[in-house]
C-alpha cells in the first residue's frame, strides 16, 4: 500500500491526494509517454534533504525532450516543486515521483495537441528491497528476459513504459524465489536489475557495465562512482560476462530506491564470503553518511526542502 500523504503537486497547484485523477484517454496512459523521476529526500542533521535533485530535474527535462513532452517550468521550478511537495505535506523524509506526461486531446501516438501534464507526488517510504536487504544483502536471479536493445525504445532514459521490462525481469525473479532481477544486454553482456544498477568488486577493483549496455545512467550509480574514485578505489566501466558475476568477490545494486544493496546470491549461488562485503560496506557508510552527516557533503548534493 502507498502512504498517502495530504496533497499533490499538480502543474503549478497543491491539490488534495484523491483529486489528483486523470482522463482514461490521457495520452501517456495510452502509449506510455511520460517520462518520470523517483528521488528521495532524507530526514539530516540540517533537516530534510532532497538528494541531488537538479540532476533529477536535469534527467527528467532530457527524457521528455526525447519524447516530445514538454515542460513549461525551469529545472530550478520543478526543484522548487520537489521541496513544496515534501514541505507542504509536512513530510521529513520522502520518495518523491514526478510524471511529466502527455494528457488527454488525441488520439496518435503521433499527437502534437495532448497538454503537457506535470506532477509531482511525495509521500513516506521505507526499504524499496525490504527492511534488512541493506544489512543482509538479497537473494537475485539473471533472467530470460533481454534489456532493449541499442536503437529500440531507448534504455538510457526514464520513461514509464521502459518499466514493462522491469516487470518482466522483477516478476520472472520473484517467481524463482529471489527479490530481484537482472537483465543481460540484447548482446549477452550484463547490463543492470529491474530498477538498479549493478556493481562487482574483484580483487578490490570496482566494475560496471558501461552505458552501452542498455542501462539507466543511474544518479545513485554516478554518486558512488564518485564516491568510490574519491576514497582511492580502482573503477572501471567495463562490459562484464554474466559468468564474472559468479566469480565476483562482492556485487552491489544501486537505485534511488534500493540505494545501496548488497546481493548475497546470484541464481542460487553464493557470492563472495558471507556477511563480508568490505567493500560495498565502505561505499554505504559513505553514501549513508551524507543523510546522517558523517559525510561531509562536498558535492552539493543535498538540497535543503526549507530552502
Ligand atoms: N536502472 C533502472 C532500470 C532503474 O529503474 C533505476 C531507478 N531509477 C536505476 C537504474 C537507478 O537509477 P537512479 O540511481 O537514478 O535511481
Amino acid at each position: 500500500p502507498i502512504n498517502e500523504s495530504k496533497y499533490i503537486w499538480r502543474n503549478g497547484e497543491m491539490v488534495p491526494w484523491a483529486e489528483a485523477t486523470t482522463h482514461v484517454m490521457t495520452h501517456g496512459l495510452l502509449y506510455g509517454t511520460c517520462a518520470f523521476e523517483g528521488i528521495r529526500a532524507y530526514e539530516t542533521p540540517k533537516g530534510t534533504m532532497i538528494f541531488r535533485n537538479d540532476a533529477h530535474a536535469e534527467r527528467l527535462m532530457y527524457s521528455s525532450k526525447i519524447y516530445g513532452i514538454g515542460i513549461h517550468y525551469t529545472k530550478e521550478e520543478i526543484m522548487e516543486a520537489c521541496r513544496r511537495a515534501v514541505r507542504e505535506n509536512g513530510l521529513t523524509s520522502a520518495y518523491l515521483r514526478v510524471n511529466a506526461y502527455l494528457g488527454y486531446g488525441e488520439l496518435s501516438p503521433s499527437a502534437t495537441g495532448c497538454p503537457d501534464e506535470l506532477d509531482v507526488i511525495a509521500f513516506a517510504f521505507g526499504r524499496y528491497l525490504g527492511a534488512d536487504a541493506v544489512d543482509k544483502g538479497i537473494d537475485v536471479a539473471v533472467t530470460s528476459w533481454r534489456r532493449s536493445a541499442p536503437g529500440t525504445i531507448p534504455a538510457g532514459v526514464k520513461m514509464a513504459g521502459n518499466y514493462l521490462s522491469s516487470r518482466l525481469i522483477t516478476t520472472e525473479a520473484k517467481a524463482r524465489g529471489c527479490t530481484e532481477g537482472i537483465g543481460l544486454s540484447h548482446s549477452g553482456m550484463v547490463s543492470e536489475g529491474a530498477g538498479e544498477n549493478l556493481f562487482m568488486v574483484k580483487d578490490g577493483k570496482i566494475i560496471t557495465p558501461p552505458t552501452a549496455a542498455s542501462i539507466l545512467v543511474g544518479i545513485t550509480r554516478d554518486s558512488i562512482m564518485t564516491m568510490a574514485k574519491d576514497m582511492g578505489y580502482e573503477l572501471v566501466e567495463q562490459d562484464i560476462a554474466r559468468e564474472a558475476l559468479y566469480g565476483a568477490d562482492e556485487l552491489f545494486f544501486t537505485g534511488t530506491a534500493a540505494e545501496v544493496t548488497p546481493i548475497k546470491s546470484l541464481d542460487g549461488i553464493t557470492i563472495g564470503t558471507p556477511g563480508e562485503n568490505p567493500v560495498t560496506k565502505s561505499l554505504q557508510d559513505a553514501f549513508f553518511g551524507l543523510f546522517d552527516g558523517r559525510t561531509d557533503d562536498k558535492y552539493g548534493w543535498l538540497d535543503p526542502v526549507e530552502g
